[in-house]
């Protein structure tokens, strides 16, 4: 019979659950894992058990049944729990109360449901008024779990929750819940049950055993809830993994002034400076603190003088218990060898563990983290190689403000999430994602945020809320997704059907340009000005590390002399491809292009492929001035003409007169091009195969280039012309010839001769299945794997966005396949051609241009299949540089 709960804490080792430490991740869930591990160090943690993901997968494919072992394990660990507290669930005299808990394998911060106090109800809540000796406390417990529970397991209406107690405080005019007296509690819970009557058709549920299914099926059920859902899809999380279940005993921060609440990172999760970073609340229970409704404190003198404010931290009112805590935060940074995100509660005295986890940071905090564990000898430099996401990455390679530039500042609130963003202020979720998608950038301003908004978050530059401290669900949300954050500013006053902010006596409506600083907190007027960032110091570091255990060379997709620029001060080492179309759209030779396409014959093209040629020339001049001394592949003309053909009046006459033909002939001519499917239509090196005379003068504008800096320079670059979608071995034939020869006549007038390569995209399925026979003409080969999926699926890359997000949902492609390769499928073409063309020429040089080249999980494929090197955006080099060492670490095994 398959085992489904496993026990912790008293002393009940793993239980049977597995040791190996991925595998009871896996089993258990991450909060499950790490509480039965924190136990068996000897660590102060509640007793419980776990209810593993699998019993989650299994209650979901089977329709929301459980099999009836579960009843009798459920009710061992019950009992379990019942012989370390010695109290016993749902008695009257001295009731056990426990936390249900979600835990899936990943953390999912915040996105699915958890349920406090559960054991309550009219007799039990007496039997703890008297052995807490604190009857406040019991009916505040009692109304704080019927709360929850009406939220979270019979989903009522939580406002109307909200509403009461807000009534209840004015009624007695208070102003905070700290005001409320155990008979006003004790009014309250008959208000909530009348509630519960109402909305539910029910009385709220007495028997503790009900509530204990109710609220596990609530936990299980919360996987599939849409927000929930949202999250899985933007981290990769596969659905198939499922949540386990958590079931503790309950621990009380509020019980009085000597009991409290709190969370903790043990480094600064924004920088990963190396000091303690948390927040706690005396007298509460852990919603309060992340919720957002009280303020909580600093936990450290350091931390609250620096922001100057005056609640006493935890180091100065309770400094035992800190002390102890600061003990357990060393400890468990040594034994799981990383950041740790805790929480924990003490009561009466007490200091209790209830959670540790990797913390999540930002990419600059990940940077530092792993690179002074690594110098601390915590880690190995590869494993600090291993622990930095290269996506993350992109945070750091985005301009920040300037320094220097003016900022008309508002108000300034906690700096919740670095990196600067502006956008246009949108007051919902809906709204930011609707705006984004019509190209606006947002920033989305909000009191506070819920797992709701996980979407507009997403689509949202940076992200500016009212409430909330550095723990809140705004910034740990917005910290894991890399968006700037600058939480709790208190300054804010949203209106919400109004939508107005107002901040001071300024005013700003929907739509209104906004700056915020998440690495300082301000929130300023209209557009600041920002700059390139420097990487240094710890990026250096990791970068050089990187590059040590790195085996794929990296190049740029880059066709301006800025972009390759960029890139090679990103580490780039050459350019993988330089789509030469760009260069004929610039103004000042668009017309020349026209007059090229529209000519009527051979003699009309090469006039104006004459006056393209000192300009074509001049590009690859300084392209390769900035890349000297490295291999640039320059791809020949690929798009269709029609692309660049006249639209308006105005540009045919401007053709006409350079050409001096009429209007009316050229519109003709224009027509004539018109293509239904242009992708497949006449393009790439079929252009060079009807129309010689367009490669020849780019082969020439080329080698004359070449030969120019290799004379300036005293170093020569080496051009690799490339010639894309080629099909057939004879395609390739024939354009290599004329590249030759073009490069011999050129060498012949400059009486010099310069290293140079021609070889081809491999970009349709037939060029892979034929690269044996096209290697014989070819020295290198360059996937293009933006066509080549195009072509593979037969699904277009310009229209593939309306249906394939579905096709993501549903689980046809594990993810969009014009981003990350499909392995599988496209995967097999890429190993089969650079088997097939290895055969040919032993020593062809294989690549990557596609947009996979900056993709980490195509770039552990490229690494696996041996590829020579990958080539990406500039922004995405030092991505493919870490990926690329992380991908060979990983095959190394
Ligand atoms: C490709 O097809 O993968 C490629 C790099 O070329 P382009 O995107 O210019 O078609
Ligand atoms: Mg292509």
């Amino acid at each position: 019979m398959t085992q489904y709960v496993y026990r912790f804490g008293g002393g009940v080792d793993a239980d049977g659950a597995p040791t190996d430490s991925t595998e009871a991740r896996n089993l258990l869930g991450g909060k499950g894992a790490n509480l039965a591990e924190m136990a068996n160090i000897g660590l102060p943690v509640p007793p419980g058990f776990t209810i593993s993901t699998e019993m989650c997968t299994r209650f979901m494919n089977e329709g929301g049944v459980y099999p009836d072992s579960l009843t009798e394990e459920v009710k061992q660990g019950v009992a379990h729990i019942e012989k370390i507290t010695g109290k016993t669930f749902g008695d009257a005299a001295d009731p056990l109360l426990v936390s249900v808990r979600s835990g899936a394998r990943a953390s999912m911060p915040g996105m699915m449901d958890t349920v406090l106090n559960l054991g309550l109800n009219d007799e039990t809540v007496e039997g703890l008024a008297k052995t807490s000796g604190d009857e406040r406390f019991a009916w505040d417990s009692y109304r704080r779990f019927i709360q929850m529970y009406s939220d979270v397991v019979l989903q009522l209406d939580h406002d109307s929750f909200e509403e009461a107690l807000e009534i209840a405080k004015e009624d007695n005019g208070f102003f905070t819940d700290t005001e409320m007296e155990s008979q006003h509690w004790k009014a309250l819970v008959a208000e909530y049950k009348g509630l519960v009557e109402e909305q539910w058709g029910k009385p709220f549920p007495q028997d503790v055993n009900d509530q204990l299914w109710g609220a596990v099926s609530a936990v299980f059920g919360s996987w599939q809830a849409e927000r929930a859902k949202v999250y899985r899809r933007l981290n990769d999380i596969p659905a198939e993994w499922g949540t386990a279940v958590n079931v503790q005993a309950m621990v009380f921060g509020n019980m009085g002034e000597t009991s409290a609440t709190g969370v903790a990172f043990t480094r600064n999760p924004s920088t990963g400076d190396s000091a303690y970073y948390g927040e706690w609340l005396i007298n509460a229970q852990g919603e309060d603190v992340v919720a957002g409704i009280r303020t909580p404190q600093y936990l450290s003198k350091a931390a609250r003088e620096e922001a100057n404010a005056k609640p006493l931290s935890m180091e100065e009112a309770m400094s035992e218990t800190y002390g102890e805590l600061t003990n357990v935060f060393d400890l468990l940074e040594r034994h799981y060898r990383d950041m740790q995100d805790i929480e924990f509660t003490v009561e009466r005295g007490k200091l209790w563990m209830l959670q540790t986890r990797a913390g999540k940071r930002t990419a600059k905090a990940a940077l530092k983290i792993a690179v002074d564990m690594a110098n601390d000898g915590l880690i190995t430099e590869e494993e600090a190689v291993a622990r930095v996401d290269p996506m993350a990455l992109d945070q750091l390679l985005h301009p920040t403000l300037d320094p220097d530039a003016k900022r008309d500042v508002l108000t300034t609130g906690l700096p919740a999430s670095p990196g600067a963003a502006c956008g246009i202020i949108v007051f919902d979720s809906d709204t930011a994602e609707h705006r984004t998608e019509m190209g606006d950038d947002v920033i989305l301003v909000r009191v506070e945020t819920s797992p709701e908004d996980i979407h507009g978050m997403h689509a949202a530059k940076g992200i500016l809320t009212a409430r909330g401290g550095m723990t809140s669900h705004a910034a740990v949300v917005a910290r894991g997704m890399g968006r700037p954050c600058v939480s709790g500013a208190g300054g804010l006053s949203i209106n919400n059907e109004t939508k107005l902010l107002k901040i001071g006596d300024r005013e700003l409506k929907e739509g209104d340009t906004l700056t915020i600083d998440g690495s300082n907190g301000q929130v300023m007027a209209g557009r600041v000005k920002t700059i390139q960032p420097e990487l240094v110091g710890d990026f250096g570091v990791l970068m050089e590390w990187a590059d040590k255990v790195r085996r794929l060379g990296v190049r740029t997709n880059a066709e301006t002399p800025q972009d390759c620029k960029v890139a090679r001060d990103f580490g780039a080492e050459g350019i993988g491809l330089c789509r030469t179309e760009h260069m004929f759209f610039e103004t000042s030779r668009i017309t020349a292009v026209r007059q090229m396409i529209l000519a009527a014959n051979e003699a009309g093209r090469r006039e104006a492929l004459a006056k393209l040629l000192p300009e074509q020339r001049e590009d690859f001049r300084q392209i390769f001035e900035v890349m000297v001394g490295l291999p640039v592949t320059i791809r020949l003309l690929d798009p269709p003409l029609h692309e660049f053909l006249p639209h308006h009046q105005s540009e045919f006459e401007e053709v006409a007169a350079a050409a001096d033909v009429g209007v009316e002939t050229l519109k003709q001519r224009a027509n004539e091009l018109h293509e239904f499917n242009p992708m497949l239509g006449h393009r790439g090196c079929r252009l060079g195969v009807t129309y010689p005379e367009i490669y020849e003068m780019q082969a020439r504008a080329i080698f004359e280039a070449a030969c120019e800096i290799a004379e300036s320079s005293g170093e020569a670059p080496i051009p690799e012309v490339m010639i894309p979608l080629v099909a057939t071995a004879r395609e390739l034939e024939l354009m290599k010839d004329a590249v030759d020869r073009m490069a011999e006549e050129v060498f012949a007038e400059k009486g010099r001769r310069i290293e140079y390569l021609v070889g081809t995209m491999i970009e349709l399925p037939r060029a892979s299945l034929m690269a044996g026979k096209i290697a014989e003409h070819g020295e290198f080969f360059s996937f293009g794997t933006n066509d080549l999926t195009q072509t593979t699926l037969g699904v277009s890359r310009d229209d593939a966005g309306r249906f394939l997000t579905q096709y993501v949902d549903k689980g046809i492609f594990p993810r969009d396949p014009f981003v990350s390769l499909d392995v599988e499928g496209v995967g097999q073409l890429i190993e089969l051609a650079a088997e097939r063309g290895r055969a040919t020429r032993g020593d062809i040089k294989l690549g990557i241009c596609g947009e996979h080249g900056g993709d980490p999980a195509s770039i552990a494929f490229c690494e696996e299949t041996g590829l020579d090197y990958v080539s990406a955006s500039p922004y995405r080099v030092p991505i493919a540089r870490l990926a690329a060492a992380q991908a060979a670490l990983a095959k190394r095994g």
